[in-house]
């Protein structure tokens, strides 16, 4: 028989916390080594991020979501960002700042109604 042990409200918050903390840190780790061996693709707000292995997750910058397992099973459920996220957050504020000159001019067209 297995019974499953309640744990007093002040009691399983501090372990939430302190369990997405140490999510958060592993997945901070974690960022740097996407940023360094991933891909990544900017599309506006959605940024398509793929691995050394070819798979291929979708972030979006906006809302700080991401399409992979990690991020829907464990990282959403936790409200953390998963490695992806945090990646892409890291890059954008590195590469942002005085990089002129890419082929891509964001290109906006207007459609007259
Ligand atoms: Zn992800």
């Amino acid at each position: 028989m297995k019974s499953i042990q309640r744990l007093p409200p002040e009691v399983q918050a501090a372990v939430d916390t302190a369990l997405s903390e140490d999510m958060l840190a592993l997945r901070l780790a974690r960022a740097q080594q996407v940023i360094t061996s991933y891909r990544f693709r900017s599309f506006g707000d959605i940024v398509i991020v793929t691995s050394p292995e070819g798979k291929k997750y979708r972030v979006n910058k906006s809302l700080g979501t991401c399409t992979c397992p990690d991020f829907l099973y464990r990282c959403a459920p936790a409200g953390i960002p998963c490695k992806h996220v945090i990646a892409v957050r890291k890059r954008e504020r590195r590469v942002s700042v005085g990089g002129k000159g890419g082929h891509d001019t964001g290109s906006r067209e207007q459609e007259a109604a």
